[in-house]
């Protein structure tokens, strides 16, 4: 529907053991080398088999992704990871702001802004996650909540190229509750974050920025969400986590 590559990208949360990493992304691999041509893939693995997974993936056309970042490059950060270690591993992209993230461990629109410019300024693709509660959602208060989210982080990015950054609607009501955004509902919220980007940074960066979906993806609804318009790949948890069904979004974005 668009000149915009889709992304289809797993994101495997606090799962797998670098076992468990290396089988998945073996199968993976030859399954889909025909697909990277036309669709980025992306996996995002926990810190401890990030660097398999970044190994396995250094001649393949697959992204290896973290899950977070902090945005200081060293020091007295006990338990934080940073921008260059990331890069040192193989990885590619950066999921910034998960409302996991935001929601468990008290992210806020300040820390997302400043790690997705430190992604950025790195050289990593952050992934940069919006949406609302159900709570939000029902009060009416959808577009404030993620109209703010997206302002704050492209306050903090200077001018980024629309394939520097990707954006994911994630509505919180939808992750992990098998209740999906409908496609029109997943169209008009990725519409109208698109709009605001245009205001923001410009009709260019608009155009050829990635807006994904997430929540409850799977194969049996992947196909109508990525025929939408606006749309451009999805980002998924639980149907993500069996190399055979991440195979099948693959193809579904295609
Ligand atoms: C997510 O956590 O990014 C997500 C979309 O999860 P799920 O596909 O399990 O709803």
């Amino acid at each position: 529907a668009s000149e915009r590559k889709p992304m289809m990208a797993a994101n495997w949360k606090m799962n797998k053991t670098v076992r468990e990493a290396e089988d998945y992304v073996a199968k993976l691999l030859p399954r889909v080398s025909d697909a990277t041509d036309e669709v980025d893939v992306a996996v995002f693995a926990p810190f401890t088999s990030l660097p398999t997974v970044g190994r396995m993936t250094q001649d393949a056309a697959v992204i290896a992704g973290a899950q977070n970042l902090y945005f200081e490059d060293s020091g007295a950060y006990t338990g934080e990871v940073s921008a260059p270690m990331l890069k040192d591993v193989g990885t590619g992209a950066v999921i910034v702001g998960h409302s996991e993230r935001r929601e468990i461990f008290g992210e806020t629109d300040e820390t997302v802004a400043r790690k997705a410019a430190k992604a950025l300024e790195a050289g990593l693709v952050p992934i940069v996650c919006v949406g609302e509660t159900k709570e939000e959602r029902d009060a009416g208060g959808m577009w404030d909540k993620v109209s703010g989210q997206v302002r704050a982080v492209m306050e903090a990015l200077d001018g980024p190229s629309g394939d520097a950054v990707v954006f994911a609607y994630e509505p919180i009501w939808a992750i992990g509750t098998g209740e999906t955004a409908s496609p029109e509902d997943a169209q008009e919220a990725i519409g109208q974050i698109r709009g605001l980007l245009g205001e923001l940074g410009g009709e260019e960066f608009a155009g050829s920025v990635r807006i994904l979906y997430g929540g409850s993806i799977k194969p049996s609804n992947a196909a109508d969400i990525m025929a939408q318009d606006d749309v451009d790949g999805g980002l998924v948890g639980g149907a993500s986590l069996e190399a055979e069904s991440f195979v099948e979004l693959v193809e579904a974005a295609r």
